[in-house]
């Protein structure tokens, strides 16, 4: 084994396999440490990937050459677009996927890599030399010397589990908790808190009565990944929706004296958009049923995943609830609900490159960072192993912006605001919601990877094809003029009005009945190419960029008025009580934050317009 690398990655979770996989890419020599080697990017919830806001970052990850899409798209069981009758910024891909083959198949794309080593070990200790990381310690007596550290310890720092009033140490159910890298980086004037996150049980499909639930099939096509070659071969299957009742909830309740969440023996924060059944029972007293969804976890497997039931309560009260939920009378438990309690770090001490502002070539990366979801942490693993590989190399930051991408949104709200509660993406928290559709996510960021270096010849050909496409479709439709009879009966047929006189198919186009899918298969020759084939994905592609052409311009001039803001630049070193008209809270927060420019100043929540506008005057001078 070398001694020697250009990034080390401590982790092998979601963060940690996206960040080693686009560092390696990158020409760095890389060495992937983690405890377990056989559970690498382990689902620890719900083996699902994907949904609103989140299914967005998953089509990032995947258009800048990472591996979740494409991993996903491998071991897909169910598929479904969600939102599809919302807007075109709310469309949401959300993929089950089999648990183990989702491991498997990370494991192999990442030992395709060659300059990429992988070490199943646990890292105890981090040298430091001014300040700047210089090596890596680890519990079987290795030392290597590295010129960066991604640290992705996902839920495992001094882990808790907790089921009823039991608790004992766990980074996830199974796996020993991870001691030391919190001290250490304490003592260098970390601020870390803690989070807590819970799952539900694991139950066997053959117990349960699938004649009493609602079956949810999966939609026939659908993926993530922009690559055509990469689809699951496995079988489609369907999820089922449940309802709690009175019965389950009195039962539950039976067990809040010996609940964990309730008696206050889990102190750290956990999901509020996640909340655990007991939680939900308990806030929301007045509902007499809550939905669940029984999600299959395997291709190969009768394990199902019962979302919507996490909890913390004991195991017998898990199970006698249960059993009172219609369809479940006969229920076999497979592994119990817990909660987990770990140690995270306040991410407003990290840079948007999610390098540490502490100690230099120290990178942060997923549930580190106080986020939670498989996706958070992939994209932000993919941005910390893209900035690692470039420090090491003396090349400059790759930033994200907000209106580059949900990634950016993400890191751009942990850096600069920071979290008081696991943070997960929603399509709400992005003010430019039309600029960074799922379907446009190869058209934002492709060629930026490209010039990272981070495309395979491949997809650049792909892309290249489906651009060219795109343009040429949206000039014949910008310039088309069509009769009345080529149209009319197409027309009728979604009850929109005929035309009664020659129209451009633009304006046609624009009527929300409407859709250039159905124009395309049913007006036979009215859009004719050269004989080119389109696919699904450009078809939607153009007609979202024509329907929504206006708002799309003016979130476009929205962000570029943002900008200007970003490029006011604020000293690290101001001052701010100097600035008597900024209200107290916003003069604590902006020496707190210390943001780099007002446009980061704008995003630190507590930091009003009345004081932007006071740095506006100051600053614009
Ligand atoms: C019980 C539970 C319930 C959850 N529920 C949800 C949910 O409902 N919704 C949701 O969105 N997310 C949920 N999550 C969170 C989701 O699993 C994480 O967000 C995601 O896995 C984070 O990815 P990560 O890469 O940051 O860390 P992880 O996936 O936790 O991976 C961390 C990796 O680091 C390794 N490691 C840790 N310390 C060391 C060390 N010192 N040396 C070497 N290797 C080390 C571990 O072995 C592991 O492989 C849940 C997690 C748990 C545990």
């Amino acid at each position: 084994m070398n001694d020697s690398f250009d990034v080390i990655v401590v982790g092998g979770g979601h963060a940690g396999c996206e960040a080693a996989a686009a560092a390696a890419n990158l020409g760095s020599k890389v060495l992937l440490i983690s405890m377990d080697l056989t559970k690498l990017a382990q689902m620890s919830c719900n083996p699902a990937i994907g949904g609103v806001g989140k299914g967005q970052i998953v089509r990032e990850i995947d258009a800048l050459g990472g591996y979740t899409g494409i991993v996903t798209d491998l071991t897909t069981i169910h598929f479904r677009m969600l939102n599809t009758s919302k807007g075109a910024a709310m469309w949401s891909p959300r993929a089950q996927c089999d648990r183990m083959l989702f491991s498997t198949e990370w494991r192999k794309a990442l030992e395709q890599i060659p300059s990429l080593l992988l070490l199943q070990d646990e890292v105890i200790d981090i040298d430091f030399k001014l300040n700047k990381v210089t090596g890596l310690r680890t519990k079987n007596g290795n030392y290597f010397k590295t010129k960066t550290i991604v640290l992705t310890n996902g839920t495992f720092l001094n882990g808790l589990i907790h089921i009823g009033k039991t608790s004992f140490p766990g980074g996830r159910i199974g796996e020993l908790p991870s001691y030391g890298l919190s001290e250490l980086l304490k003592s260098y004037g970390f601020e870390i808190g803690r989070m807590k996150t819970g799952t539900p049980v694991r139950i066997d499909g053959r117990s349960v009565n699938y004649n009493k639930l609602v079956e949810q099939k999966s939609d026939t096509d659908g993926k993530f990944s922009f690559l055509k070659e990469i689809k699951s071969s496995l079988k489609r299957k369907s999820c089922f929706i449940a309802h709690t009742n009175i019965r389950v909830h009195e039962e539950l309740k039976k067990g809040f004296s010996d609940s964990p969440l309730f008696s206050g023996r889990i102190k750290g924060v956990g999901p509020r958009y996640c909340p655990s059944i007991e939680d939900k029972v308990n806030t929301f007293s007045e509902k007499t049923s809550h939905q669940l969804f029984l999600e299959p976890d395997g291709v190969s497997t009768y394990e199902m995943y019962l979302n919507g039931f996490s909890s913390s309560l004991p195991i017998d009260i898990q199970y006698k609830a249960l059993t009172l939920i219609e369809g479940f009378e006969d229920v076999n438990i497979l592994r119990p609900g817990y909660a987990i309690e770990y140690d995270f770090f306040q991410p407003t001490q990290l840079k948007h490159t999610m390098e540490s502002k502490l100690l230099e070539n120290l990178f942060f990366a997923g549930q580190v960072n106080g986020t939670t979801g498989y996706e958070e942490a992939a994209g932000q693993g993919m941005v910390a192993g893209i900035n690692a590989h470039l420090k090491a190399n003396d090349l400059s930051d790759f930033i994200l912006k907000r209106d580059q991408g949900y990634i950016g949104v993400m890191i751009d709200d942990l850096v600069t605001k920071g979290v008081d509660e696991p943070y997960r993406v929603f399509t709400s928290r992005a003010e430019f919601r039309l600029l960074i559709r799922q379907d446009n996510a190869d058209e934002r960021l492709t060629p930026i990877a490209e010039q990272l270096g981070l495309i395979t010849k491949n997809r650049l050909v792909e892309f290249n094809l489906k651009h060219e496409k795109i343009t040429n479709l949206s000039k014949v439709i910008n310039s088309k003029q069509v009769e009345p009879n080529e149209i009319n009966n197409y027309l009728e047929k979604v009850g929109s009005v005929a035309i009664t006189q020659k129209r451009k198919l633009k304006e046609i186009l624009l009527r929300p009945e409407v859709s250039l899918k159905g124009i395309i298969g049913e007006c036979e020759n009215l859009i004719t190419l050269d004989n080119i084939v389109f696919e699904n994905d450009t078809i939607e592609c153009v007609e979202t960029k024509i329907k929504y052409s206006d708002y799309i311009e003016k979130e476009k001039l929205l962000s570029e008025k943002f900008d200007k803001l970003e490029y006011i630049t604020i000293n690290q070193d101001f001052d701010f009580s100097r600035l008597e008209s900024l209200s107290t809270e916003a003069r604590q927060k902006l020496m707190k934050h210390k943001p780099k420019s007002i446009g980061e100043a704008k995003r630190i929540s507590g930091v009003s317009p009345t004081d932007i506008n006071v740095l506006l005057i100051y600053f614009g001078r």
